[in-house]
């Protein structure tokens, strides 16, 4: 299908971008476009107008101090996974965003954009709300910071009002002595995945976050709860779908197997 007629803006600076969004009845930012054209081709969303945030300038820079790893807007998916200084301040980054989709969609996909999109199904809005990330967002009215465990709301809703743009997305360092691992399982090297888990260990603390299988990113606390319990424990908190590629009980045992396999690989990176 063709998507519906809509209005195209492509500005030049943010402040620019802030007065076409706000001054639109119903407008979508358009950064890499990965998952917001499939959506209007399919006429599954019909915005009057584009803005195009392409052409504003700063808005790429990828920043690594001791404190975490800041993301512009525009960074693609492929830079931030190939910063040679990313993985060594927060590994869990790299280590999920090997697995976000193939890479000609890497190249083109924004991080920050795959994070507001809020897609449950999706590896880097689990990866900010296990790390206590957060979104920088600019409207007309001001800038905010809207911390991960604010931000998903529900099934591809995200706490960012429309006359607002994500400029950026921050992901805390790992601090010393903690270790990180991820796995997930697709049909396909590539496609999203049926289950997928992320888990930070330090200490005695075990926390795991969990893709494609609630509604919405989950992270669950699974300190002091003993291996062979992990996965029931983990359950409790999910909600495991049946659709056309695996049953609910398929994924539920996906979940338990990748959770005790994700959780060792982190304490031995820990230790
Ligand atoms: C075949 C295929 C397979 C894929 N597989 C995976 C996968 O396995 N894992 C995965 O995580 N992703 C996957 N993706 C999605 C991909 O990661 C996208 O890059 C990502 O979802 C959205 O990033 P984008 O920059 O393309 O955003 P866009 O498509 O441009 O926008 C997506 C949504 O976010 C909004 N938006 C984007 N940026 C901003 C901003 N700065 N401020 C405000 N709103 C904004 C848009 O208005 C729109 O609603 C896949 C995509 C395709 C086409």
């Amino acid at each position: 299908m063709k998507p519906a007629p809509f209005a195209y803006h492509r500005p030049t600076t943010l402040a620019e971008a802030l007065e076409t969004l706000a001054g639109e009845s119903y407008a979508k930012v358009l950064a890499g476009g990965q998952s917001l054209v499939p959506l209007l081709s399919m006429r599954i969303a019909a915005p009057h107008a584009l803005v195009d945030i392409n052409a504003i300038p700063g808005l790429d820079t990828i920043e690594v101090s001791e404190a975490g790893v800041r993301v512009g807007a525009l960074v693609r998916h492929a830079d931030l996974l190939a910063h040679p200084d990313v993985r060594r301040v927060q590994p869990l980054v790299p280590e999920a965003l090997a697995h976000v989709a193939h890479a000609t969609i890497r190249n083109r996909g924004t991080t920050v954009g795959s994070i507001v999109h809020a897609d449950a199904a999706a590896e880097m809005p689990v990866v900010l709300s296990l790390l206590g990330g957060s979104v920088e967002a600019a409207s007309t009215a001001g800038t905010r910071t809207i911390p991960a465990g604010d931000l998903f709301l529900g099934p591809l809703e995200s706490a960012l009002r429309p006359d607002e743009i994500a400029t950026s997305a921050f992901f805390p360092a790992l601090p010393a002595g903690a270790g990180v691992a991820f796995e997930e399982i697709s049909r396909r090297q590539g496609d999203y995945a049926l289950a997928g888990v992320a888990v930070v260990v330090h200490g005695e603390s075990v926390r795991a976050g969990f893709v494609s299988v609630s509604d919405v990113p989950t992270v669950v606390d699974l300190t002091g709860v003993p291996d062979d319990e992990l996965g029931e424990a983990a359950l409790a908190h999910l909600d495991p779908a049946e659709d056309i590629h695996a049953t609910a009980d398929y994924r539920a045992q996906l979940v338990r197997t990748l959770v005790r396999r994700v959780v060792t690989k982190a304490r031995e990176a820990a230790a």
